[in-house]
């Protein structure tokens, strides 16, 4: 556990956020101010059980640490890659955690006395990315991980649609004749980009297949080559809709494959220059000027779902008061 400021030092209320992602749990405690008190990082497990199991643990570790008890904390919010019900209580469809529903705050909130409220992990990012930009304007969050998905902030409020499926760019389809995709149609973005995807196109037991897909390509693997060009194209098409459908003043990159760094970033820069070398309008939009890589090992999705907690609970009280 890592303490990044003193915790004796932090006065007024003390916030959880929880990034459960498929492998491990990234969790922070967020002061009023924003700023990040406790972080903690742990393996998930499988299953409901594990899951309520971890998020109940580390939030009684953090209680322990500053001293009061878990009551103390003003909200819990979780993040997961699932969909969070509109009351933000249950979340559906967390494949990669082996969870087909699971009413996450009727199971930990008895335990820790204090309400707890879900939110998808991207669009919890995208809170969380759109708080370190200031908390105004309009920011769009691209999740490049083992999925495909962006999410839309506007002065702090997140945008979801009328069914809450606002920034599935994953499932905008790029090339008809490119690879079918698990939700029925052929060459989605997802495709092109997403981590699950590549690996099973790559087809070799790799821990990070993009990597090695990457590493390959420059030792002049022609298969390789072809992915590798094909994922930077999918990232830029991601890009480019995001900016022409949302106008937002930053785009920001997050998610596992963004690891890649710069290796990525040169090459998702040059094909969205190339595309612009031939459009006096793609030039006008300057893509790449509002273009930004969150940092390998970023808080951002556990901090996002701090404020998802904080947001629950300033609703409730606008609704009730
Ligand atoms: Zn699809």
């Amino acid at each position: 556990m890592t303490g990044l400021l003193s915790p004796a030092s932090v006065s007024g209320a003390l916030r959880v956020g929880f990034d459960v992602g498929g492998t491990k749990i990234d969790a922070v405690v967020v002061s009023d101010a924003g700023e990040v008190v406790l972080r903690a990082r742990r393996p998930t497990g499988w299953g409901a059980d594990a899951v309520v199991t971890a998020v109940s643990e580390t939030a009684e570790t953090f209680a322990a640490e500053l001293g009061i008890s878990t009551s103390g904390f003003a909200s819990i919010g979780i993040g997961i890659p699932g969909q969070a019900a509109a009351d933000q209580r249950s979340i559906t469809h967390a494949v990669n955690l082996g969870i087909d529903y699971l009413d996450l705050a009727a199971a930990i909130e008895p335990r820790l006395g204090t309400r707890v409220r879900t939110e998808n992990d991207v669009k919890a990012a995208a809170l969380g990315a759109a708080a370190l930009h200031g908390g105004t304007g309009t920011i769009a969050y691209l999740n490049l991980g083992t999925g495909v998905a962006a999410g839309f902030v506007t002065d702090g409020v997140l945008w979801r649609g009328a069914r809450g499926t606002a920034g599935e760019v994953g499932h905008v389809s790029i090339d008809p004749r490119g690879p079918e995709c698990r939700c029925g149609q052929t060459g989605c973005i997802e495709m092109f980009v997403g981590g699950g995807a590549l690996a099973r196109r790559w087809g070799r037991p790799v821990d990070h297949a993009v990597r090695d897909i990457f590493d390959a390509a420059d030792d002049g693997d022609a298969e390789a080559i072809g992915i590798r060009d094909g994922f930077v194209f999918g990232v830029a098409s991601a890009i480019r809709l995001i900016t022409l459908s949302v106008d937002p003043d930053f785009t920001v990159l997050g998610g596992g494959v963004t690891g890649l760094g710069d290796r990525m970033l040169t090459r998702v820069v040059a094909e969205l220059e190339r595309g612009a070398s031939t459009s006096a309008f793609l030039r006008s939009l300057e893509l790449t000027a509002h273009l930004e890589v969150l940092p390998a090992g970023s808080p951002v999705a556990a901090l996002g779902a701090a404020l998802v907690g904080a947001q629950a609970h300033q609703q409730e009280v606008t609704v009730h008061g």
